[in-house]
């Protein structure tokens, strides 16, 4: 059976290359009628950050792509928080130096940083791994009875794994195939500390294993931990999962991985929500006015696509269409523009009713002089929002409905020939008349009033659109008389003629 998993290290926000992550695993465990659980990798405790863990629960809950397993839900192979789980570590550890796959080593801080800097001196990097491990000071070069003698003390130690020596891995990754790795160009990778802590190879492949992950998914930056993954698998005696490494998220211009800070920078989000730190707030989608939808189908389509040019999916289409083999080796480009396209795709579709009370609360911030029925308000927003992206700019697109113009566009007003005040004038007359103050009707009586009277289109539409809204543009001009009514529509004539 499916079971895949997102684990995030909970250093601070989960960014889009995260979330990215964690959809893909979501959409392939709904594929395969699989699970989707959530772990949290907290073993490094340096890098801790007081209230990651929550952030990331609350981004995929927003999302709608919450785990079905984590911690304080169905924890079936609990804890899911591996700093819970710190008792279990140890064990395996022991296991792989009984079976001869990892070693203790004693090696000070200073010694290892004495040896690189000797190297360095060399033009050469110093790697702990078979060529050296041989001659440093760990259980392979001390007796038996000293590493007991020294652990029994509370030396300080590291464990650290065994790799094979002049092995050629035969690697396959769903993405990119198969892939050969030479062992020899591998560190013996510290496993275990004496601080009782798992580092996070070990502590992965333990609960990989132990919580039955099926298939690994997660971020190209993981590919170089494949083979000492697969190593571990094989010296523990377990089968592997298999893996899928999915691409780089790269910058909108150049070539560079999209970085935290880009954000801010180039002015969109790259994070689900708003977080904030001493140092600053950086920005969220969710408080920038995007729609989960949105956002989910934006990232699902960073480095997948269904193989036609289908762009909008469900995440119900996507947890259909989704496929791991469909999913592209090269880095995907990060397109704010592409992602702003997505959300006012989302937000046309919205029912008019659901954004005029979104948009609300915006009215009613402005302390107009009179309210604004939801059907009105629903009318209003029906009538601009092609025009949008997010319901924060609704009030821009709309300020006229609600206030007469103060000004009016100067190139627009150029328009104004020495006969329009006559005609405005008429038109007033002709407005003043009409009971039935309906869009359609007005613009009968209208245009007929031009047609009897020889009056040309643009002589008459062009001011009382100008007397209206300020500007030239904006929707149909009769639908705007019609709700700001006759008589406002009236006085706003006059006002542009006094
Ligand atoms: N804790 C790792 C991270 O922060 C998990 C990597 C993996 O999925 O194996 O991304």
């Amino acid at each position: 059976p499916v079971r895949v998993r997102f684990a995030p290290s909970p250093t601070g926000p989960l960014h889009i290359g995260g979330v990215r992550t964690a959809l893909f695993n979501y959409l392939f465990a709904k594929k395969h009628g699989g699970v989707f659980y959530l772990r949290i990798e907290d073993t490094d405790q340096n890098r801790f950050v007081p209230g990651a863990e929550a952030y990331i629960m609350e981004a995929l809950q927003w999302l709608g792509i919450s785990p079905e397993e984590t911690v304080g839900k169905n924890e079936k192979f609990g804890p899911y928080r591996q700093s819970e789980r710190k008792a279990i570590y140890k064990q395996y550890a022991d296991q792989l130096i009984a079976s001869g796959h990892a070693y203790y080593a004693f090696d000070s801080a200073e010694n290892l940083d004495a040896m690189r800097k000797d190297k360095e001196a060399l033009g050469q990097t110093f790697i702990y791994n078979h060529s050296v491990r041989e001659q440093l000071d760990n259980s392979l070069t001390n007796s038996a009875e000293d590493v007991a003698k020294r652990l029994a003390a509370g030396e300080d130690y590291v464990i650290r794994f065994k790799t094979p020596v002049g092995e050629t891995l035969q690697l396959h990754d769903i993405i990119r195939g198969d892939i050969k790795f030479d062992t020899n160009l591998l560190d013996d990778k510290v496993l275990f500390k004496s601080d009782g802590m798992p580092t996070y190879h070990l502590a992965n492949i333990v609960d990989d294993h132990l919580m039955q992950t099926s298939h690994v998914i997660r971020g190209e930056e993981w590919l170089p931990s494949m083979p000492l993954h697969v190593l571990l698998y094989r010296a523990f005696g377990w089968d592997a999962p298999e893996f899928a490494h999915l691409p780089l998220i790269l910058k909108p211009i150049g070539n560079g991985k999209l970085s935290k800070r880009d954000g801010d920078k180039m002015g969109f989000p790259v994070f689900p929500l708003e977080w904030k730190t001493d140092e600053g707030v950086s920005s969220g989608y969710r408080e920038k006015g995007f729609f989960p939808e949105a956002v989910i189908n934006f990232l699902a389509l960073l480095g997948w696509n269904d193989g036609t040019d289908k762009e909008l999916f469900s995440l119900e289409e996507l947890c259909n269409s989704f496929d791991l083999g469909r999913v592209h080796k090269a880095g995907a480009k990060f397109d704010p523009e592409k992602n702003k396209w997505f959300n006012h795709q989302y937000l046309i579709g919205k029912d008019d009713a659901e954004l005029a009370q979104a948009f609300a609360p915006v009215v009613a911030s402005k302390n107009l002089p009179r309210t604004y029925s939801p059907t009105k308000l629903t009318r209003i927003v029906g009538l601009i929002k092609e025009r949008a992206h997010f319901v924060s700019e609704f009030w821009e697109l709309s300020d006229y409905f609600f206030v007469a113009p103060t000004s009016y566009d100067e190139k627009a007003a150029k328009n104004w020939k020495e006969d329009t005040p006559v005609l405005m004038n008429q038109l007033v007359e002709v407005l003043a008349n009409i009971e039935d103050f309906r869009s359609a009707n007005i613009e009968t009586i209208v245009k007929d009033w031009m047609t009897q009277n020889e009056i040309g289109m643009g002589k008459v539409m062009q001011p009382f659109r100008l007397s209206l809204v300020g500007a030239l543009k904006g929707p149909h001009l009769f639908d705007i008389a019609e709700i700001i009514g006759k008589e406002e529509t009236i006085s706003r004539i006059q006002k542009a003629i006094a």
